[in-house]
């Protein structure tokens, strides 16, 4: 027994869709076969069945109605799956036997843009990633095919978090890799963001037989050098080879340069909570959520990415708070503006659908709609002064021609299907002018011949209908068969009631109508698509007007939250330092109370406040005051206004914080080790002209040990000439507030509270000087603890204060025996280990050692130069490695080991 003929052609075609559930079109259905059957009844609750397949054992099925395919396949793919849909590609009533189906669109999560499925105001990336493994350069290319932008980027791959960064910064909903990426790097990618990963084999970035790029970009693809052509090729080839079409909005590329944004890795961007929040991942609650009062889908998305991707050019900044202000200046105006943009819908993803040729007369419509806003938006713009809204004002296109054209053309409330007539217009196209005429007589011709027909036979009821099988009939009752005279109807259908009947001329004219129907659908359909193909030729003028539009609302919507939220515009410095006045966290502001909010000053350079030390007890508001300065920075560099009464910015290049603490089990990192990752990237990467936030960097390990590693963080930062970078650091450990004086560029601030009877009230205002007590118990207190709990606490307080070195710990002699031992350790352990005498380190270890021991203080370095070492023998990797440097390796890690024990 062998497999029945569709079977075969289904396992043909299956063979070439392997990774994806096959939707095998069968009449009205998609229907899905064996293990792709079992997947789709299992994820989609359908009901698994059987199908005779010419085998033994019937082949596993299940079904969905065709019509109804578009939420089926929105769950799959948001489950990570790929879908290909097979359909029959000849008419079968031309063929005998079997018809010839294939693939027609593969649907994947990253070309997946229908609109049920996607957010308006996200864009829905998909990405692709080279690595050149010889020279350590990687490229990145990423397109929304729903909006037609490309952007690509390539750079020297320092570390592995500037890919990890440009991924957090995209979101792609799917990334394909090239297979020169190490697994490590993968599995990152994969925690990074859930997207779905796709690995392609190195031909697949290389190999252009048929220019595919020439045809995609035309004269743009020169733009693109060696490496940006590769990851460029794999997202066009794979955007082909799932669409199977050319998408004619993706035709312009932008190269970007990854130096030309502010860097903020992914945890900074949870931490600061830009577009969503920690908790839940919504917007509710974030920067995004404060600042987003867009008018438009597309100002919206714009918006986002300005958030996601701060600018570090002082000129373009500028440029965007002068725009800005002109408009917060004038009320009327921007007023005006904002209503004009309100009509305006996502023109970018009716282009995406225009050029992906799914567009219906009504996106047509809506189009036109929009596009008659343009004049109204222009003439608004003509008076304005500054330079962006200038630049706005010329390149809006008003698109006359194409409002003509659709003006003309497009029927105003069309159907939402295109092959069933009733699109275009009276008037537009002479033929579907006769045809309807055509139509039109005859119907006109049927309804008088109804009530001749009435007049000639007497019968009152006697009726003209229409059904799909017979056509057009008279119908007669049975209580009237008597009046009907003889031989002047044909019968053509009996009812239980009624006889239906047709006469030759009735058959003649049914005729002339259907044929005109049929005609006029078929020829609406192809001036539909023409008129699609004419403004698809206009797409280029098209997107650049959606994308001003975009830049237009973004610019009017930072002006309007401005004065809705009493922000000011910022200015711009070059000499390092952060100044602002009366600062205030825009998303907490909003939160709580109106007016409950301790606005607080800040100010922080490279010379004597580089570093400031922030002490006070658990929830006074040292995280809110820390993200605070952070976001108004990073909000100045998209270009907005800021929560503040004045603010002067030195731009900053990137942005790190170290905040919360929180397992990254799936990782396979503790607490304490997630937290030494991050401050070590942070000591890698910040620079002189960095923000960094670091809050109780530390707590995840026994007191001395953080303790140390805290005091010996600030040192490095405040000492080494290339880091110097500006840093807020929030501790708990009231002992780094003697490094003020100390180390120059450490300066002290606290967040005040107040004692009241036994309990303490937040003040939430930050003052010069650190501060000296925790008030631990006091907010254990005030979140609800028993009393006896609170009693008891406070008991061995005492005890402990009583019996423990803390009070030494202030003295100035522990802070100098720390501080030469820490810049001992600094000298021979992190920056000399590799030149240090074994003997003299071992004299200097005991000694330290015993000196710790004698002050009290049990500050184990040794142990944290093991953990190094460690580190550094489980992070070789051995492959790379020629049997020479493995030699050398070994002796080296002898030398240390000898060290330490
Ligand atoms: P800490 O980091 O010191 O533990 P947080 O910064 O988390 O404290 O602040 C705790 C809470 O105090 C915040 O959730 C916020 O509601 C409130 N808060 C913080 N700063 C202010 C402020 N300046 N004005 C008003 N409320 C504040």
């Amino acid at each position: 027994m062998g497999l029945t003929p569709m079977m075969k052609q289904y396992f043909e075609i299956k063979e070439n869709y392997k990774d994806c559930i096959l939707f095998f079109r069968l009449g009205d259905f998609y229907e899905m076969f064996f293990e792709d059957a079992e997947i789709a009844s299992r994820e989609l609750e359908l009901v698994l069945t059987g199908r005779d397949c010419g085998l033994e054992n019937r082949a596993p099925m299940c079904g969905i109605p065709f019509h109804a395919a578009n939420s089926y396949i929105g769950r799959l793919i948001s489950k990570g799956y790929k879908v290909a849909i097979c359909e029959q590609v000849e008419d079968p009533k031309s063929v005998k036997g079997i018809v010839k189906r294939d693939v027609i669109k593969i649907i994947t999560p990253g070309t997946y843009i229908d609109d049920s499925f996607i957010d308006d105001s996200k864009n829905n990336y998909i990405m692709s990633i080279y690595l050149d493994e010889e020279n350590n350069n990687f490229s990145i290319a990423v397109t929304d095919i729903s909006t037609g932008e490309f952007l690509t980027t390539e750079t020297f791959l320092t570390s592995y978090s500037l890919i990890l960064d440009e991924i957090s910064k995209f979101t792609p909903k799917e990334i394909i890799i090239c297979e020169t990426l190490k697994e490590e790097l993968i599995r990152d990618i994969k925690f990074t963001v859930p997207a779905l990963v796709t690995k392609k084999g190195i031909t697949y970035f290389k190999n252009d037989e048929n220019s595919i790029l020439d045809m995609q970009f035309k004269e743009d693809k020169d733009k693109l050098t060696p490496l940006t052509y590769k990851a460029s090729l794999a997202l066009v080839k794979y955007i082909l080879d799932t669409q199977k079409i050319s998408l004619s909005n993706i035709n312009k590329i932008t190269v970007y340069n990854i130096k030309d944004y502010m860097t903020i890795d992914l945890n900074t961007r949870r931490n600061l909570e830009l577009t969503e929040n920690l908790r839940e991942n919504t917007k509710k609650g974030s920067l995004l959520w404060v600042l987003d009062k867009t008018k438009t889908s597309m100002g919206s998305r714009n918006l986002r990415r300005w958030i996601e991707e701060p600018l570090i050019n002082k000129e373009k900044i500028q440029e965007r708070l002068d725009g800005v202000y002109e408009l917060f200046s004038n009320i009327y105006l921007n007023d005006n503006l904002r209503e004009a943009l309100d009509d305006i819908y996502d023109i970018e993803r009716i282009l995406g659908k225009i050029s992906n040729k799914n567009v219906n007369a009504k996106d047509l419509i809506v189009l036109k709609s929009s596009i008659e806003k343009i004049p109204n938006i222009k003439s608004i713009l003509k008076d304005t002064n500054s330079k962006l809204l200038n630049e706005y004002y010329n390149s809006l296109d008003e698109l006359r021609d194409i409002y003509s054209l659709l003006e003309e053309s497009i029927s105003n409330e069309p159907p939402l299907t295109i092959k069933d007539g009733d699109i275009i217009k009276d008037g537009f196209n002479e033929i579907i002018d006769e045809l309807r005429e055509a139509k039109t007589n005859g119907k006109n011709w049927i309804s008088t011949l109804e009530a001749n027909e009435r007049e000639v036979t007497g019968i009152k009821s006697l009726k003209v209908g229409y059904n799909k099988v017979f056509g057009y009939y008279i119908e007669i009752s049975k209580a009237n068969f008597n009046l009907i005279p003889e031989g002047r109807y044909i019968r053509k259908q009996t009812l239980s009631n009624a006889e239906r009947y047709i006469t030759q001329e009735l058959k003649e004219m049914e005729e002339k109508i259907l044929g005109a129907s049929e005609k006029l659908v078929s020829i609406e359909y192809d001036v539909f698509v023409d008129i699609r193909n004419r403004v698809e030729e206009q797409i280029d003028r098209l997107k650049l007007t959606a994308k001003t539009i975009a830049n237009l609302d973004c610019i009017s919507n930072l002006a309007y939250v401005a004065l809705e939220n009493g922000y000011i515009k910022p200015n711009l410095n070059d000499k390092g330092f952060i100044e602002i006045k009366d600062g205030r966290h825009p998303v907490v502001e909003n939160v709580i109370e109106k007016g409950e909010f301790v606005s607080n000053d800040t100010f922080i350079n490279r010379d004597d406040e580089q570093l400031l030390i922030i002490t006070g007890p658990n929830m006074a508001g040292k995280s809110t005051y820390m993200r605070q300065v952070a976001i108004i920075t990073l909000m100045c560099q998209i270009g907005s206004f800021v929560p503040a009464s004045s603010c002067n910015i030195s731009i900053v290049d990137k942005i790190f914080t170290r905040i919360g603490a929180s397992d990254d089990l799936a990782g396979g990192k503790s607490t304490f080790m997630v937290e030494m990752w991050e401050v070590s990237n942070i000591l890698k990467n910040a620079t002189r002209n960095s923000l960094v936030l670091l809050d109780e960097v530390g707590r995840g390990t026994s007191t001395y040990d953080g303790l140390s590693i805290a005091w010996s963080v600030i040192e490095y930062i405040c000492s080494n000439n290339d880091l110097k970078c500006k840093t807020l650091f929030a501790t708990h450990y009231h002992e780094l507030t003697s490094l003020e004086g100390k180390i120059s560029g450490v300066k002290n601030y606290s967040v005040q509270v107040k004692e009241v009877e036994n309990s303490i009230i937040f003040l939430r205002k930050i003052v010069a000087g650190g501060a000296d007590e925790s008030y631990g118990i006091e907010v254990a207190k005030l979140a609800g603890i028993p009393n006896v709990v609170i009693d008891r606490a406070k008991e061995i307080l005492k005890t402990l204060e009583a019996n423990s070195p803390k009070n030494n710990l202030k003295t100035d002699i522990i802070e100098d025996k720390i501080s030469k031992e820490v810049s001992c350790e600094k000298d021979s352990i992190l920056y000399d280990k590799q030149q240090s005498d074994v003997k003299e380190h071992e004299i200097k270890h005991k000694k330290r050692k015993d000196n710790f021991i004698d002050g009290g203080l049990q500050l184990d370095f040794n142990s944290i130069a093991k953990d190094s070492f460690l580190n550094e023998i489980a992070d070789t990797d051995v492959l790379s490695l020629n049997p020479m440097e493995a030699m050398n390796k070994l002796y080296n890690f002898i030398k240390e080991a000898k060290k330490l024990i």
